[in-house]
């Protein structure tokens, strides 16, 4: 057994018993962890509280050995997800980064980057900045910090830069672009305009406030959001819950 301390952001919780929880963080120094938080659900339990969805806790928690729950010993409460007066988008789109977190990060692989990223776009949901770029801003680095950011540079097959073809698409399974030479009636693809992959592009590289500084058209929206859709399901293997509810 060894007593860990880190940061963390709590995306899940399970009822254990009458008075415990089990408490699934993404912590920055360990990844993922699940650890049993005896008496979290007492009003004055031990955890004064902190123990909410997608707060950002300083923990301590006991690691144990092969197989048995590590149980949560402190945690102390650095800020908590309240997107008051906000949109539901922004409200949902918090749920969603919880969900990619758990969906998309091994236990115990620790990915500090994506910990302070997901940190900022919980206060940039909470900001003025629009949470649906937020969102998708934070789907393209997650995507990066697992290896599975599709590529949208050039042409899967035959190299060409996507400049320089017209009728490029989005080739689902290989995780990048597909010209229209190349690309094969079996292939699950999607259209995708010049101006969108640069918005793409943009999205993926700069930082956070980029989400502000962009305005696509609500058909350039649709396509980054079927392109971004894709990807994320691919890399996920099936469809997150809480994507319905970010239209
Ligand atoms: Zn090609």
């Amino acid at each position: 057994m060894s007593l860990e301390k880190t940061d963390a952001i709590i995306i899940r919780l399970a009822d254990f018993s009458e008075s415990s929880r089990v408490v699934t963080m993404f912590t920055r120094d360990l990844g993922k962890v699940s650890a049993l938080a005896k008496g979290a659900k007492r009003l004055k339990g031990p955890f004064d509280a902190a123990i909410d969805l997608l707060s950002t806790c300083r923990v301590v928690f006991l690691r144990k050995s092969s197989g048995a729950l590590d149980i949560l010993t402190e945690a102390q409460l650095i800020k908590r997800f309240k997107p008051e007066g906000k949109s539901l988008h922004a409200v949902y789109g918090g749920y969603y980064v919880a969900e990619l977190l758990g969906g998309l990060t091994e236990d115990g692989d620790p990915h500090p980057r994506l910990f302070d990223e997901a940190v900022q776009t919980l206060d940039r949901l909470q900001s003025d900045a629009p949470p649906l770029l937020v969102v998708m801003r934070f789907e393209l680095l997650i995507l990066r910090e697992i290896g599975q950011l599709p590529e949208f540079d050039a042409c899967q097959v035959c190299g060409r830069e996507a400049e320089a073809i017209r009728g490029i698409r989005f080739w689902v399974s290989q995780g990048g672009l597909v010209c229209s030479e190349c690309g094969r009636p079996e292939y699950e693809h999607t259209e995708i305009a010049p101006g969108t992959i640069q918005l793409l592009r943009r999205l993926a590289t700069a930082d956070g406030s980029i989400a502000s500084r962009l305005a696509p058209s609500p058909g350039q929206y649709k396509e980054l959001r079927r392109v971004v859709t894709s990807a994320i399901c691919h890399a996920m293997e099936r469809r997150p819950k809480m994507l319905r509810y970010l239209k």
